[in-house]
């Protein structure tokens, strides 16, 4: 196998909090180790249109704070074509990069572990997305963040659903997976998650509503993860205002705002210890794997396994939320 010099850096897909401390600790790890590095811009659209600048440890510098990424994200329909991937590849022979290290989620790492296969080419991935979906790591970059981000939301929503003795349904992101849901739940003291894992939990909506929403309660508040299975938080107000006229209903979505902010001291230091992993991993001779964290030690998940299974919700959870709901 050829020797590495040069190592490439992009993030892809959504952008997740904690994505900058990331691209820095895989920069300095980098460089701390003799390697030459290049930032490459916007994803794998960047790859394709040679958008690529040689990083030195100062263009990271003032970044681990800062939300968002700097290389910038994009979505990039080329590079799922073969052609797409052959100019990808085309740039990194020119610009002389021998790995790379990609950050993103679930989309970005098939993506990844397709070239890699194609082209025979080193990559290693980190678990970017505040999801928290991908298998074979405890937790991904931006998770931790988004989460607390979603508490403060919830808590101020408390407020106003309390005083008001209203029935709020907040959603929250998680198109497949209801982690964020869940926790969120668990943390901002919900009567209920709906999450896309457990499609009966929407007959255990209606349970609830039956029960008066605990008669001992002024305020009622569901946290509903977006997505087809769980019909999102509009369809279930307009459930619950149709068949159960006398409740005040309320809908929030949350939205962007749960990607943004500053990264949590957790994210930074995932990302930090996710990052350096990477180079080590590099330097061992590891090639194809994304990096995750299990039981607080750094752990080499094959592409295929992160992507291809799903990450199962712990039931503990789910019936810590139900008995703590009464
Ligand atoms: P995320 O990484 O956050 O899940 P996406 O699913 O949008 O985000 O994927 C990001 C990018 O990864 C896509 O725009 C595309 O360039 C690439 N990608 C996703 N799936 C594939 C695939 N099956 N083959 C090749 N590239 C892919």
């Amino acid at each position: 196998m050829a020797t590495i010099k040069c190592i490439g850096i992009l993030t892809s897909g959504g952008d997740a909090p904690g994505m900058n401390a990331a691209i820095r600790a895989v920069t300095r790890s980098a460089i701390y180790a003799g390697f030459e590095v290049k930032g490459i811009y916007r994803g794998y659209r960047g790859l394709i249109t040679g958008e690529i600048k040689q990083f030195k440890t100062e263009n990271v510098s003032n970044i681990i704070q800062q939300g968002g990424t700097i290389l910038k994200t994009a979505r990039c329909k080329e590079f799922q074509t073969p052609e797409g991937r052959q100019q990808a590849y085309d740039t990194l022979k020119r610009e002389g990069i021998d790995a790379l290290v990609v950050i993103g989620g679930d989309g970005s790492l098939t993506g990844a572990r397709t070239f890699a296969q194609e082209f025979d080419y080193p990559i290693i991935g980190l678990p970017g997305t505040i999801d928290n979906d991908l298998y074979g790591t405890d937790l991904t970059i931006g998770y931790d963040t988004a989460l607390n981000t979603i508490m403060e939301a919830v808590d101020k929503i408390r407020d106003t659903a309390s005083s008001h003795e209203r029935l709020f349904f907040i959603e929250v992101m998680g198109r497949d997976a209801g982690f964020l849901a869940l926790n969120g739940a668990i943390a901002t003291g919900c009567e209920a998650a709906i999450i896309p894992e457990i499609s009966t939990e929407i007959d255990q909506l209606e349970e609830l509503v039956e029960n008066g929403f605990r008669k001992s309660k002024n305020s009622s508040i569901v946290l509903v993860a977006e997505s087809p299975t769980t019909g999102g938080a509009m369809q279930l107000a307009e459930r619950v205002k149709n068949e159960y006229p006398q409740y005040d209903v309320r809908v929030t979505i949350l939205g962007h705002i749960q990607r943004g902010g500053s990264p949590s001291a957790q994210d930074r230091i995932l990302a930090s210890r996710m990052g350096s992993a990477a180079i080590d991993a590099l330097i061992e001779g590891q090639r194809n794997v994304m990096i995750g964290i299990r039981n607080d030690e750094i752990v080499y998940v094959p592409f295929s396994k992160a992507i291809k299974f799903d990450k199962p919700i712990n039931r503990e959870l789910l019936n810590t939320l139900r008995r703590l709901s009464i």
